[in-house]
């Protein structure tokens, strides 16, 4: 039996992986589970996974997932030290599906102390991913990305070297807007934004990948996991969402890896990683599926990618300022205070700020976390402008 804690159960990667769990309960004996504020979704996944420690990370609803576990031996808290100090028990594996930069101190954190980190918090990487590889590397902690093209991408790269490697092709389904014109997204909702035509998740990622802001989290994700220049990482809309990224190599040669649209995949390859253990997902059929499509990135509709990649470019803690604006764009546009456009105006405005003044070297944690929270503000006040 191996020992496994899910941060952010009560989302759509954690339900997911719940569910997986739920079907492999003879593999795996869960340690943690954690919620942010769905109190009745944390209580019915802690009675389905029976596991030792269930966390909410929003204090306030403590005392109603007491009363909700009333005659069960869970041990019970709530807060961001009792999210903390849950990432800091020991596991075999941690899988990291909270949402944003919150999960990204959890993530640190159970790097230190779990044998394999199973990472679909994407905005640990983003935002530091040079901290999480060097806390891994001395902690000889394992880990393996959960977002899909990432997945796809590791286990491409199974048997290869970063050397050989001549281009990671990452894909991208093109999202709800990629026939829109830029005239029409001027004026486009949260709700039709979170629509997506593929994949099913969480609220915030959809509307990313209609920005495609997602795309471009991903490209300094492949950047921090991968350790690639910014000249081998390329994008390609594969509208049907089937191949979830391809790596070429030296010798022309190019490996794919497909699968239906579905988290479950991942999810299942990371957490039984280096296993390949069955998986109850559907199978392609290639005579249904006929046609594979593929079309460039319209960088005037989508200015996210250029973006992601000036923030490499910029480098030191660019990736946290991109994030930090993203996400606090994505935030103003929830509330209908800007414009679906208006999102990428915040991220540029937070990286010419950030470069005028780069912090390139040593900086640890709790400096993320300050110019997180300075970038913010600062963004909140540009918008007031637009
Ligand atoms: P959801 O919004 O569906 O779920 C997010 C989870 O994080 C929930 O459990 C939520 O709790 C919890 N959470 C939110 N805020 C906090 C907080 N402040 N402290 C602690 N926990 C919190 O997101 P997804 O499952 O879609 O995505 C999770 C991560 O995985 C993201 O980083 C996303 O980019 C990445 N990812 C997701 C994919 C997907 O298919 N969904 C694909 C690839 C990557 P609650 O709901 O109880 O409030
Ligand atoms: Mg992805």
């Amino acid at each position: 039996m191996r020992t496994i804690s899910i941060f952010g159960v009560t989302g759509s990667i954690g339900c997911t992986a719940a569910n997986i769990l739920a079907g492999q309960s003879n593999k795996f004996t869960i340690t943690v589970i954690t919620g942010g504020n769905n109190v009745t979704e944390l209580a019915k996944q802690a009675i389905r996974l029976s596991p030792r420690y269930v966390v909410i990370a929003n204090e306030t609803h403590l005392n109603e997932l007491r009363n909700l576990l009333i005659g069960y031996n869970f041990e019970i808290s709530g807060g961001r030290q009792a999210l903390i100090n849950a990432a800091s028990i020991p596991v075999d594996i941690s899988l990291q599906g909270i949402v944003g930069f919150p999960g990204v101190e959890c993530s640190l954190t159970a790097a230190k102390f779990s044998k394999t980190l199973a990472l679909a918090n994407k905005e640990s990487l983003v935002c530091a991913g040079p901290l999480l590889q060097n806390i891994c590397t001395i902690n000889n902690t394992k880990l393996v990305p959960v977002d899909s093209e990432h997945s796809a991408i590791f286990q491409c790269m199974l048997g290869e070297s970063i050397e050989t490697v001549e281009k990671i092709i990452l894909t991208g389904s093109g999202g709800p807007f990629l026939n829109t014109s830029i005239e029409d997204l001027k004026s486009v909702t949260p709700k039709q934004a979170a629509s997506h035509p593929r994949w099913s998740m969480g609220q915030r990622i959809s509307i990313d990948s209609a920005s495609m802001f997602n795309k471009a989290m991903e490209i300094i994700e492949t950047k921090e996991l991968f350790n690639v220049s910014v000249d081998k990482l390329e994008v390609v809309i594969q509208p049907q969402s089937i191949i979830h990224s391809m790596v070429g190599f030296n010798d022309g040669s190019i490996k794919a890896q497909l699968g239906p649209a579905d988290m479950s995949g991942a999810i299942g390859y990371a957490i039984n990683y280096p296993n390949r253990d069955p998986l109850t997902v559907e199978r392609l059929n290639f005579l249904e599926l006929r046609q594979l499509d593929f079309l460039p990135v319209d960088h005037l509709k989508f200015p996210a990618i250029n973006l992601s990649i000036r923030a490499i470019m910029i480098g030191g803690m660019a990736g946290a300022v991109f994030n930090a604006a993203k996400e606090q764009a994505l935030d103003l546009f929830l509330i209908g205070n800007i414009g679906f456009l208006d999102m990428a105006r915040c991220v540029e405005f937070a990286l010419n700020e950030y470069e005028l003044n780069p912090i390139q070297h040593n900086f640890i944690f709790e400096d993320i976390m300050e110019l997180d929270t300075h970038m913010r503000i600062r963004v909140i006040e540009m918008a007031k402008g637009l």
